[in-house]
C-alpha cells in the first residue's frame, strides 16, 4: 500500500511535468492537500511529509480535525458550499475561501473576520459549466461581484475557482479551464490566483494557467462516504 508521502512525491512529479510541459515554473503551482472525510492523522502526515494547506468542505468536520492539530502551523483553505449561518466560524478559522458566489456571504465574511487576523484570501468560484452544475456564479455576474468583494475591508480578493463538469476528454478539460482564465483575464484590476484542477484533470488545469490544484484522492486515497 502506497503511503501519503508516496503519492505526495507523485503528485508533485505530475505537478512538474505539466508545468514543464507549457514552460511554466512549477514553484508557481501550489498544492492545496483536500483532506475531507479523512482523519486528523492523515493531514498529520501530509504535514510531517512537507505540506502546510489543507482543504475542507464540511465546517464541523473542519473545525474537529483543527481542534486536534492545534499543534502545527497549518493554513486552512474553505472550498465548499457555504451557508449564512456557517460564514462567522469560517471568517474565524480560515485563511482562505475558494468558494464564494454570492455578495451577501462575501459581506458577512468581512464583517466577522476578526481584526487581530489578516484579510481572508478569496477566490470566487464561477460556473463554466451551465446547467450542469449549480454552485458558482455565472460568468455575466463576475465582473460587478468581483468589484463589490474587491471594497470589502476585511477580504483580500486573490481570484477564481471553478470545478468544471468532470470528464476525461483532454480537450473537453482545457476548454473549460480555459474559459476560467479568460474571465480572470478580462477582470480588473488583474488577480493572481486561479483554484482549478483536482486529482484526474490536474494537468490540464496547469497548462491553462492554475495556480492552486485542490488534490484529494491522489493523495489520500478515495473516499468512503459511508463513514461519518
Ligand atoms: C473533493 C474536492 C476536491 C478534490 O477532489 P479529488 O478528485 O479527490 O482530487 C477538490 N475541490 C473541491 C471543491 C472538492 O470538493
Amino acid at each position: 500500500m502506497s503511503t501519503i508521502a508516496d503519492n505526495i512525491e507523485l503528485v508533485s512529479q505530475r505537478i512538474r511535468a505539466a508545468a514543464d510541459a507549457v514552460q511554466r515554473d512549477p514553484n508557481s503551482i501550489h498544492l492545496l492537500a483536500v483532506s475531507k472525510t479523512k482523519p486528523a492523522q492523515a493531514v498529520r502526515d501530509a504535514y510531517a511529509a512537507g505540506l502546510r494547506d489543507f482543504g475542507e468542505n464540511y465546517l464541523q468536520e473542519a473545525l474537529g480535525k483543527q481542534a486536534e492539530l492545534t499543534d502545527l502551523p497549518l493554513s486552512w483553505h474553505f472550498i465548499g458550499p457555504i451557508q449564512s449561518n456557517k460564514t462567522r466560524a469560517i471568517a474565524e478559522n480560515f485563511a482562505w475561501v475558494h468558494s464564494v458566489d454570492r455578495l451577501k456571504i462575501a459581506q458577512r465574511l468581512s464583517e466577522q473576520r476578526p481584526a487581530d487576523l489578516p484579510p481572508l484570501n478569496i477566490c470566487i468560484q464561477v460556473n463554466v459549466s451551465g446547467e450542469a452544475s449549480k454552485s458558482g456564479c455565472t460568468p455575466a455576474d463576475l465582473p460587478a461581484l468581483a468589484n463589490a468583494i474587491s471594497a470589502l475591508p476585511r477580504l483580500k480578493l486573490r481570484g477564481l475557482m471553478a470545478i468544471p463538469e468532470p470528464t476525461e476528454d483532454r480537450a473537453a478539460q482545457d476548454a473549460a479551464f480555459a474559459a476560467v482564465r479568460d474571465l480572470q483575464n478580462s477582470l480588473n484590476p488583474p488577480l493572481d490566483t486561479l483554484s482549478m484542477g483536482m486529482s484526474h484533470d490536474l494537468e490540464s488545469a496547469i497548462a491553462q494557467g492554475a495556480t492552486w490544484v485542490r488534490i484529494g484522492t491522489a493523495l489520500f486515497g478515495a473516499r468512503d462516504y459511508g463513514q461519518p
